[in-house]
């Protein structure tokens, strides 16, 4: 039972770790080797990102990969003896349910988000959960998962928690971890890679995308969302359009 559980954790660990060194080292390589320009992409930090820092981000990133093993681990075998919803039969006429599931547990996992995120910022805690990630001022892909283990452990709990709540197809739910990983490298990736046009449209204007969260590396009091805008508005917190053009030095004409 423990050495399975071992087993389990270190390839959990292979797995998320691979993850995102494959999307971050992606976007690393896409947008900022080479001469620091892009044609199609809009740059928000104002320094190319330090190799200090990026080490940093590295560090913490994979310590964070081995709580979110150990938090897998616990999933897949309380899954074994049956102490999960999670299912795996698929019938054609339940099919509508799996992206249903699925924007459930983003909303659950953007507001767990946004309210722990907001406690960690209250002066007694944030040198003890949250510095860590604010080290990054510009923070570069690789500041996906660069969080303290405190932090790390308060996103990790809840994988256990959604599993026992939610209905999910295993499916949806390896798919909701890659949606997480991704979603986190692009907020961090320094240059925001969605038109503004789609960013301020229908649809664009309720998600979260790196110029808003790169707002929330320079002003810690706005914009503390995951995946959706929609908590910082009823909260009052959304500072996208406020404090917008600041972001970079270069583009503010466009951004503005
Ligand atoms: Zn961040
Ligand atoms: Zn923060």
């Amino acid at each position: 039972m423990i050495s399975s559980f071992i087993v389990t954790t270190v390839g959990l660990f292979a797995i998320i770790a691979a993850r995102y060194f494959i999307f971050a080292g992606f976007f690393h390589w896409l947008l900022w080797v080479g001469d620091g320009q892009s044609s199609w992409a809009r740059k928000l930090a104002r320094r190319k990102p330090s190799i200090k820092i990026i080490r940093h981000e590295r560090k913490w990133s994979l310590v964070a990969s081995g709580i979110y093993a150990v938090a897998g681990a616990i999933v897949i075998e309380r899954w074994k003896s049956g102490g999960t919803q999670l299912y795996t039969d698929l019938q054609l006429a339940d099919l509508w349910y799996i992206p249903l599931s699925m924007i459930v547990c983003l909303f659950l996992h953007d507001t767990w988000f946004y309210w722990s995120h907001r406690a960690m910022h209250h002066p007694k805690l944030f040198e003890a959960t949250h510095r860590t990630h604010h080290i990054s001022h510009d923070p570069t892909p690789w500041a996906a998962f660069s969080f303290s283990p405190w932090e790390s452990l308060s996103g990790a709990v809840l994988l256990p928690a959604i599993a026992v709540i939610v209905p999910l197809h295993v499916g949806a739910a390896l798919s909701l971890l890659t949606i997480m990983t991704f979603a986190s490298v692009l907020n961090h990736v320094g240059w925001e890679v969605f038109p503004d046009k789609w960013i301020r449209g229908l649809f664009g204007r309720h998600l979260i995308t790196a110029t808003h969260h790169n707002v929330h590396h320079h002003d810690y009091d706005v914009n503390f969302g995951l995946y959706f805008r929609f908590w910082d508005k009823v909260m009052a917190t959304d500072a996208m359009e406020t404090r917008y053009p600041h972001l970079s030095d270069t583009d503010t004409d466009t951004a503005a």
